[in-house]
């Protein structure tokens, strides 16, 4: 009797391209994912014969070969962006980069010339290489792409993720998409009900996540972020609200909304005689609205709220125009005594040159680089200079997005002492936060200040 092999049907919906000009290496690809039960598959040798293919079928990943002596694999990114910009796809496919995996001594430069490390030293300045390719290079490309909205994995011989595993989380991610509402849903949303929830406050609510110090685990802070029931639709992610109120011009009317519901929470707070700050994010377009610093600082006053409660993100992108009258709105605003935090840097216009012309008391890691620290050398290398330059220029920092116990004790090691993310606390509702509040000065109050440390 012959027994047939079950192959498995996990993978069987997706549809996979690979991509690599040697023929034994597409075909190792192919019989490695149709072993895992992965039908629609195509192989193609060149980023120019894909192309095409890409306008016809929807593609879910294309597993792509890295080799020196071939761009292709390195310029894939770049070709989705502009094919998904003009139109050509709807979405971005996943994209696994795959190839040999190689240790080389690394090469010193004499006098001009590349020449190997002396025998003495080998083994401990060595160069990981995806197909001839550093693989830290390829990490920070990877970064790159991810930022413009292409998932990229890259999977090395020997560690972290294999080609099973990619796909696995493809497939998890896939069916997490379904239950969240669909993206372009919301294109079709029609304005007047963002300017009537805005108006009229009507489904629209604030939630609250604490920022904790890394060491001892005490609350030290807080920041707001808002939430919108849509009557229809549900709940509409900040991603999709944010840019509709940005588009109608709406978005002091947004920061008045948060101003209220964060003075009304500070005002409970210190009721109890809890006193942390809290942040609410603002656009550049808000900072810069005329008197904003004087209007803020007269609400906080008439609740009797001092104002080193409050800390204004900076949020948005900043048009370099701009920057003059930014600078003063900024410089007015920590003149009333309010805090001021740089959100997201290392990542759109959240920059260096911003950082060192514009006047901040803190600076917050994106979460972006926060999710990466353990993975990738060049996250931690990153982290480690932010954290330079933030005692550099005497500024606070945040890092934003802790997933896991790891990353917070590895956070420390590299100098963040506060944070906040998912690991710590996530978001709550007001009521809910204000408990949490009022629960996490008790247990402080009858353990002690240094109960937690890592
Ligand atoms: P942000 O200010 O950088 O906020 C961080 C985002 O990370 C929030 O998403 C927060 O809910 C989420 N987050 C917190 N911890 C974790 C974690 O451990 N893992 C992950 N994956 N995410 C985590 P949210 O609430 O969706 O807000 C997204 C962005 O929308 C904010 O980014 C902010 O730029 C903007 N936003 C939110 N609320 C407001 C608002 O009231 N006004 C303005 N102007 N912008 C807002
Ligand atoms: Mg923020
Ligand atoms: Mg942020």
């Amino acid at each position: 009797m012959i027994a047939s092999a079950v192959v498995p049907q996990e993978f069987s919906a997706l549809s996979v391209i690979t991509l690599a000009a040697d023929a034994f290496y597409a075909n190792r690809l192919a019989s490695s994912l149709r072993g895992m039960g992965v039908t629609a598959l195509e192989n193609f040798d060149s980023l120019s014969t894909m192309t095409a293919r890409l306008g016809e079928v929807n593609v879910d990943v294309i597993v792509c070969e890295i080799r020196t002596e071939c761009g292709d694999g390195l310029m894939l990114p770049s070709l989705l962006k502009s094919l998904y910009e003009t139109g050509t796809l709807t979405r971005f496919p996943s994209v696994f980069w795959t190839g040999e995996t190689t240790l080389d001594p690394a090469p010193i430069v004499v006098d001009g010339t590349s020449s190997r490390l002396p025998d003495s030293v080998l083994g401990k300045h060595w160069i990981k290489r995806m197909g001839g390719v550093p693989i830290s290079s390829l990490e920070s490309h990877a970064r790159l792409a991810r930022a413009a909205g292409i998932v990229v994995e890259i999977l090395r011989e020997g560690g972290g993720m294999d080609l099973g595993d990619a796909l696995r989380a493809l497939v998890d991610r896939q069916s997490q998409k379904k239950e969240q509402i669909d993206t372009a849903t919301f294109d079709a949303l029609a304005e007047d009900d963002v300017i009537s929830a805005l108006t009229t406050g009507k489904g629209l609510r604030f939630v609250y996540q604490p920022q904790f110090d890394l060491q001892t685990r005490r609350v030290v802070g807080a920041e707001a972020f808002v939430r919108w029931h849509h009557p229809k639709h549900g709940e509409v992610p900040p991603s999709v609200l944010i840019p509709l109120v940005h588009r109608l011009g709406l978005d002091l009317l947004l920061f008045s909304l948060v101003e209220a519901w964060t003075i009304k929470v500070l005002m409970a707070l210190k009721k109890a005689h809890i006193e942390i700050p809290i942040a609410v994010n603002a656009s550049a377009q808000t900072i810069c609205t005329p008197n904003f610093a004087e209007r803020l600082a007269a609400r906080m006053g008439e609740a009797d709220l001092s104002a080193n409660l409050l800390k204004v993100e900076l949020t948005e992108d900043v048009p370099a125009a701009d920057e003059l009258h930014l600078s003063a709105s900024l410089t007015a605003i920590r003149s009333k005594g309010f805090q001021v935090s740089m959100d997201d840097f290392g990542t759109g216009s959240a920059t260096l040159k911003l950082l060192t012309n514009l006047s901040f008391d803190e600076m917050k890691i994106d979460g972006s680089f926060v999710r990466e620290v353990q993975q990738t050398t060049s996250s931690r290398k990153l982290i480690s200079g932010i954290v330079s330059w933030a005692r550099l220029l005497n500024l606070n920092l945040v890092a934003e997005g802790i997933e896991d116990e790891q990353t917070i004790a590895l956070l420390y090691r590299l100098g963040c002492r506060v944070g906040q993310g998912y690991a710590l606390a996530r978001p709550m509702e007001m009521d809910e936060f204000f408990d949490f509040m009022i629960q996490e000065d008790r247990s402080r109050l009858s353990a002690g200040v240094n109960d937690v440390s890592l």
